[in-house]
């Protein structure tokens, strides 16, 4: 393992990822650890993981997660898939959606890679009586137990930063919409005003270790969650990474000033 320059560019990381390489925080990790180091992360967070939210986005993430399922705007008959879906809130949301608009049952797939997140979300699911039209996958995004063409929305958030490669996972999104299929990915990005970005940078990496530990009895989970949001790459260059994936009409929105961008593409 080697410690890098967190402020190393995004073309030094890449070259990183390509000697077998992958960035966990701010660590490079042999590609084939950060899966399973991912997985402890998120199996330490799990209980915690809602409540966390909360306190550290000071309830704002309820927000961006809104925003994301109106620029979905899922519709009675389609079929939604929606990955990284950890304790189901997009999920729960697009699923709400679909049934006040059509009062049609929504058929929405929820696949994480971690069964103690789908747990938390299975039980959570069962206390709002969300019980039809949800189901639970256990699935790595870079290898989707789905078929080609098989959803007509393809949703990630909070859940692209976490892969090993991102690429794959972006071309696996690819091969499982529908042609006239949509992507969106909500992911913590880059700050476009410089004092702001300085301010959010000081407190994202004091106060996600401090609620970890206070919290979730974990500061080291909720470091690398700072230190992987840190490493994601910017707008335009996860744009330009959708179209190299075969996206097309990629484009991409900022929320609380850069802070979470959501992107978006179709399958055409
Ligand atoms: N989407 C949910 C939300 O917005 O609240 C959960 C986001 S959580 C920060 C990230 C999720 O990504 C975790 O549930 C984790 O298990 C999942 N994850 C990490 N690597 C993954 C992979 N390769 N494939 C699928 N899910 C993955």
């Amino acid at each position: 393992m080697s410690e890098p320059d967190p402020s190393a560019s995004a073309a030094d990381r890449e070259a990183r990822t390509d000697d077998g390489l992958a960035s966990f925080g701010y660590r490079d990790v042999p590609r084939a650890e950060k899966a399973g180091l991912v997985r402890e992360v998120f199996e330490s967070v799990a209980p915690r993981y809602d409540l966390m939210n909360d306190l550290m986005s000071g309830g704002v993430h309820r927000l961006w997660k809104n925003a994301l399922v109106d620029v979905v705007n899922p519709r009675a008959g389609e079929r939604l898939l929606d990955v990284a879906g950890g304790t189901g809130d997009i999920a729960f949301r697009l699923a709400r959606r679909v049934e006040e608009k059509g009062r049609a049952r929504a058929d929405v797939t929820v696949c994480d890679i971690n069964p103690a997140m789908l747990r938390v979300g299975r039980d959570r699911a069962i206390d709002r009586g969300l019980l039809q039209g949800l189901t639970w996958a256990a699935g790595d995004a870079e290898n989707l137990p789905f078929p080609d063409r098989a959803f007509d929305a393809y949703t990630i958030a909070f859940g692209l930063r976490n892969v090993t490669d991102i690429d794959q996972a972006l071309r696996e999104a690819w091969r499982v919409l529908k042609p006239g299929g949509r992507y969106y990915c909500l992911e913590f990005s880059k700050v476009t005003s410089a004092p702001v970005g300085r301010l959010y940078d000081a407190y994202s990496e004091r106060a996600l270790p401090f609620f970890g530990r206070i919290v979730a009895h974990d500061a080291e989970s909720y470091r690398y969650l700072h230190e992987s949001i840190r490493r994601f790459p910017p707008q335009r260059e996860l744009a330009a990474r959708l179209r190299r994936a075969g996206f097309a009409q990629v484009a991409w929105r900022n929320m609380t000033l850069g802070v979470v961008a959501l992107h978006s593409g179709w399958r055409i």
